[in-house]
């Protein structure tokens, strides 16, 4: 009830305040602004995510555009030097109206960052699209060596997702899956989510996966941690990627253990309308952000 309040509410806030709210989570409106966050990151040592705020597309010109913008972003990346990929989202490309498009547009980005030695991921939405995603997946990993994909926790289908995927080379970002999916094909309470996640993981190292840990709860981490021991991982084994303005701390802490932290920095002119979406697609965020917002430092 009180988050479906915060959530109407957030309606109302002015937009010089949502942007103040959102400005310790999002690089800028401008390519400049998300080159000078990643530039800024790897001086603290952090290595970079490249994202474009933006889904639902269903244009074929926006969604061509947007294939363009992450091309020009790639492109930076390289002449900028820094560690970071770019991560896309499958409706940011037209995946809602055009499973083909989103294929094409995702092959024309792949391409130009194997010509410039970069990786590229595919990132996971609802669960409307995880049959297609998966698809297109499986399609670019034919053809390009250096491309990712991002598999939630949440769902039920992700240990048998695992199993279905292709052998070979395979490099995934684990998450919890940020949107809230119906309890028939969901884990819905914390702890069956966490559970999932650990579960995730050590199937995923168990067939030999590259698996990047994106959490900010330091307690499933520590059980993460102690897995990976007994395998006989090292702490640099392992990438830990995290949301830029999210649990810094905690950011510092893993890599003063040795762990490679890669930061997740958004931008783009959407960024209003895409808070707003997230928001109220996952209300429970909201509680995170403002307490988040209202933590010194
Ligand atoms: C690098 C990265 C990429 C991601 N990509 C995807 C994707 O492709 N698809 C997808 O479905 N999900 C994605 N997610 C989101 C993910 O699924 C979770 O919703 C999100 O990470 C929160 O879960 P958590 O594991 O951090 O644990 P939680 O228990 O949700 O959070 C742990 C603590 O972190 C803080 N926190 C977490 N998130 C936020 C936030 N946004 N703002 C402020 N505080 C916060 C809270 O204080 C909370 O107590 C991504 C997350 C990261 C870090």
């Amino acid at each position: 009830m009180l988050n479906r309040l915060l959530v109407k509410g957030l309606g109302f806030v002015p937009t010089p305040v949502m942007r103040q709210l959102s400005s310790r989570y999002i690089a800028g409106e401008e390519l400049a602004d998300e080159m000078r966050a990643l530039t800024e990151l790897k001086g603290r040592g952090f290595t970079g995510i490249f994202d474009i705020l933006g889904e639902g597309i269903r244009s074929r010109e926006e969604a061509s555009q947007t294939a363009d913008d992450y091309i020009r972003g790639a492109e930076a990346i390289a002449a900028a030097g820094v560690d970071a990929y770019v991560s896309i989202k499958p409706t940011h490309l037209g995946l809602a109206s055009d499973e083909n498009l989103a294929l094409d547009l995702y092959r024309r980005i792949a391409t130009r960052c194997a010509e410039l030695g970069l990786f590229m991921r595919v990132e996971m939405e609802d669960h409307p699209t995880t049959d297609a995603t998966l698809r297109i997946f499986e399609a670019l990993r034919t053809d390009f060596e250096r491309v990712g994909i991002v598999l939630q926790s949440r769902l039920f289908r992700t240990l048998d997702d695992i199993d279905a995927l292709a052998p070979g080379p395979l490099d995934v970002r684990l998450v919890k899956g940020i949107y809230i999916e119906p309890p028939e094909i969901a884990h819905t309470r914390a702890g069956d989510i966490r559970d999932a996640f650990l579960a995730c993981a050590k199937k995923l190292w168990d067939r030999g996966a590259n698996v990047r840990l994106a959490t900010h709860d330091a307690p499933m981490a520590d059980r993460l941690f102690e897995s990976m021991s007994r395998r006989g991982m090292r702490s640099q084994d392992c990438e830990l990627q995290v949301l830029l303005g999210v649990q810094e701390p905690l950011w510092q802490r893993w890599k003063l253990e040795g762990r490679p932290v890669r930061v997740y920095v958004p931008y783009g002119p959407d960024w209003k309308a895409y808070s707003l979406r997230r928001l109220t697609r996952n209300p429970q965020l909201m509680r995170a952000v403002i307490k988040n917002f209202l933590t010194p430092g």
